[in-house]
């Protein structure tokens, strides 16, 4: 049963670039900045023998902090979650190019937010559930548990796919939140939940809840995807490995060229699990991060290419 995008709404996915710093590795190998971010919402190629300016909602050059793309690309879609409305955040990029630093960052934030505001609101009451889980050669593993084993999907005709047996910790308190935040740090490596269930308070009688997820994802290395589709045969690895991404591009594909007709989500692990989250009346935003360096100028054109067809 696939869901029925005809009555979505306009909104379409958010997205923003993200470069970072050259690093020091590629200055000690003399590595030059091939990128330049000419305002707000374009980066431009240096080299002018190319095809060079890219335009997307949001682009940050190599000195802007974290909480600047947090507070301007993430928040709002993030903190939609206090109003009963599923999104999803992604990083998406080569590996090396700032998506674990980028997702991190803004997860601890949006976490911190959501948590202050659940906190001053009284007139509501908040149960906030956190779980981590990571999705390898298609098998969903739970980072807030020691075993390795394989968690399954069931179908719930309420909730849709979900995860069976998925921890989930309910929130007390910030302290408790930065020790999940810490375990994360290390962990986070797919796909984090924030899930929210706030109950209206309007007299004994007559409370109602709402719940919905923020999830933040931080994708496998996007030259994972490009391998695939150039090398022909790659190890099962690889190929369970991009699964989950490249259908995740089909998925993202589809929906910003208008949202109708079929949409692959139960394709991979990934699409189906968030199927709820992306689409419909859900909100998304894709931080794609690139390396400004000479040396990795064919992959952050294809990270751009990506960003492009998905706005
Ligand atoms: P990825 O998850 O895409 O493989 P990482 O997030 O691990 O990449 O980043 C690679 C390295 O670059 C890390 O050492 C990280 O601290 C650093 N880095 C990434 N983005 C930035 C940034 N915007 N500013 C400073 N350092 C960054
Ligand atoms: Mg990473």
């Amino acid at each position: 049963e696939e869901r029925d995008n005809s009555s979505a709404h306009e909104e379409k996915i958010y997205v923003a670039v993200r470069v970072r710093p050259l690093s020091d590795r590629e200055i000690s190998k003399n590595d030059s900045s091939e990128w330049e971010c000419i305002n707000n919402t374009t980066i431009v190629y240096k080299n002018t023998q190319l095809p060079g300016a890219y335009a997307f909602n949001r682009v940050f050059g190599f000195n802007a902090p974290t909480r600047l793309v947090y507070e301007e690309s993430a928040k709002k879609i993030a903190l939609s979650v206090l109003s009963g409305i599923n999104s999803t955040i992604f990083a998406y990029g080569q590996t090396g190019s700032g998506k674990t630093f980028t997702m991190c960052g803004i997860t601890e934030c949006a976490i911190a937010d959501i948590y202050q505001y659940t906190y001053k609101n009284h007139d509501r009451k908040f149960v906030l559930k956190f779980s981590a889980m990571e999705i390898y050669n298609e098998a969903v593993r739970d980072l807030l548990q020691s075993e390795a084993t394989s968690l399954r999907l069931l179908d719930d005709p309420e909730r849709g796919t979900i995860v069976d047996k998925l921890t989930e910790v309910t929130l007390k308190d910030a302290n408790q939140l930065k020790g999940l935040l810490s375990v994360c740090q290390v962990l986070i490596k797919i796909l984090q939940t924030v899930e929210s269930e706030a109950v209206q308070l309007r007299g004994a009688q007559s409370s109602s809840a709402l719940t919905a997820s923020v999830n933040f994802v931080d994708l496998a290395g996007s030259e994972r995807a490009s391998q695939t589709l150039s090398a022909g045969t790659r190890l099962k690895e690889g190929g369970h490995i991009n699964r989950s991404l490249l259908s995740l591009g089909t998925v993202i594909r589809k929906l910003s060229k208008g949202r109708t007709g079929h949409i692959p989500y139960r394709d991979s692990k990934l699409t189906r699990i968030l199927q709820n989250s992306l689409g419909g009346n859900a909100r998304t935003a894709i931080i794609c991060t690139m390396s400004p360096a000479h040396s990795h100028v064919e992959q952050s054109r294809n990270t751009l290419h990506f960003a492009n067809c998905a706005k």
